[in-house]
């Protein structure tokens, strides 16, 4: 990779923000880096190309007996990708992130230098990549760790709450025994937020139902969003109301459980053309229900609402990268249609709460916090400046960093 122009490496574009864009620049498309290079079925050792889907690695090696231990909520994303925001599953506090599960990064330089890293060689560049959102290098090979799986089945429980205080109990209760948990959460249901709280473990079932077969995608963009004053509210009471009714155990396929968004391609699109912001936010455990009944009581107040909106605790292990945002605590993700200034005045309401709680923002899931809030929530900024490669920017390496 020599250049003269300043690019950034595009994975599938499954960020949410700026960081994959570069206008007036050049973006490095990563996917035709798809070769799996080697595979040890007795150690679960895979070095693959950074441009593979996770969703490549799943369906090659599940049926194999093996699984990536970590995945995010769409496995439509580069293994590139996923290192370079460090991505976290629903189950952090079994496993740690994305980054825990990497044994070896080749990172290519804009100025042709190839640097082979671990956590014994070469650590800095190691650590400075994962979570290092693109840009220390393009990253072109990996090697990580897949675990063994009896089947691609999970043991699963939906449990509807009504209060945010249910949550957090039913967090602390399922976390030692459940490797997965995860809830969604009504933000417009008042002072007594209702949620449906979801956890699985691994299951030895032999038997159970498929995933629906065949792609469904959203056909068209709608000139207005689908989400919006009039639907919000009857979308989330039938939702609650449908998952209400699926409450209790289950066998389920990882692929429903893990990714539920994947069965509708476009999805983005119900939004219409002026699309949707998320916001996510960490803040410590301590403050977590404070902050969190307090994003939700302005986020009612603000005549906002979100229909995709995820409430989930982070366990004990920060992640390994200099940028990580894993860390203990609890995360909050909302999806918002853009309404402009209305949206983004709330957002700065909320960056008061997030900061006041001591919390930051997910760099993967951002269009526009300010460069105070990054560095507030970056503690390790500054042992991570020295690893950028010069030349490599991104629309939100400007807006964040200045260059
Ligand atoms: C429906 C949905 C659910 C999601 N759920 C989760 C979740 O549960 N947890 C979570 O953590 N994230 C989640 N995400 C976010 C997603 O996992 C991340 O944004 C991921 O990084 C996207 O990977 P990508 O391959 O599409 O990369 P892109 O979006 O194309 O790029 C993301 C960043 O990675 C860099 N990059 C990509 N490839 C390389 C490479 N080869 N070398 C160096 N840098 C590279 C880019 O420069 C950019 O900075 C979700 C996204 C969606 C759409």
């Amino acid at each position: 990779m020599q250049t003269h122009a300043p690019g950034i490496a595009y994975g599938n574009g499954r960020s949410y923000g700026d960081m994959c864009l570069n206008p007036g620049g050049v973006l490095w498309h990563t996917r035709g880096l798809d070769r799996l290079c080697s595979w040890n079925a007795e150690t679960g050792m895979l070095v693959c190309e950074s441009g593979v889907l996770l969703r490549d690695i799943q369906q090659t090696f599940v049926p194999k007996g093996w699984m990536l231990p970590v995945t995010p909520g769409t496995q439509f994303v580069t293994v590139g990708g996923a290192v370079a925001n460090d991505v976290h599953g629903k189950n952090h506090h079994a496993m740690g992130s994305f980054g825990d599960q990497i044994l070896r990064l080749w990172l290519a330089r804009s100025d042709g230098q190839i640097i082979e890293c671990t956590r014994g060689q070469a650590s800095e560049w190691f650590f400075a990549t994962i979570g290092g959102m693109g840009l220390t290098g393009v990253i072109v090979r990996v090697e990580l760790k897949l675990r063994r799986i009896s089947g691609p089945w999970l043991d699963t429980e939906t449990i509807p709450y009504g209060s945010l205080d249910e949550f957090f109990g039913l967090s602390d209760a399922s976390e030692a025994a459940w490797e997965h948990t995860v809830s969604w959460i009504d933000c417009l249901s008042g002072e007594r937020t209702r949620g449906i709280f979801m956890r699985a473990k691994p299951s030895a079932a032999t038997i159970g139902p498929l995933p629906k077969s065949g792609t469904r995608r959203m056909p068209v963009t709608p000139p207005v969003s689908l989400v919006n004053h009039m639907t919000l509210r009857p979308f989330n009471i039938a939702y609650h109301r449908l998952q209400r009714w699926k409450a209790g155990q289950a066998v389920a396929h990882y692929e429903p459980f893990f990714y539920p968004l994947d069965g509708l391609l476009e999805w983005n699109r119900m939004y219409g053309p002026k699309g949707f912001y998320q916001y996510q936010s960490v803040v410590p455990r301590a403050a977590g229900p404070d902050a969190t009944r307090e994003m939700l009581r302005e986020i009612g107040r603000s005549g906002e609402g979100s229909f995709l909106a995820v409430l989930k605790t982070f366990g004990s292990r920060a992640g390994p990268g200099m940028l990580s945002f894993p860390r203990p605590g609890v995360t909050l993700a909302l999806d918002f249609p853009n309404r402009r200034d209305s949206t983004l005045r709330l957002f700065s309401r909320l960056d008061e709460i997030v900061l006041a709680a001591g919390g930051t923002l997910y760099p993967a899931k951002d269009a526009r916090m300010s460069r105070r809030m990054f560095e507030s929530g970056y503690p390790r900024l500054a042992e991570f400046l020295p690893f950028r490669d010069p030349g490599i920017t991104s629309s939100m390496s400007r807006r964040l960093l200045g260059s």
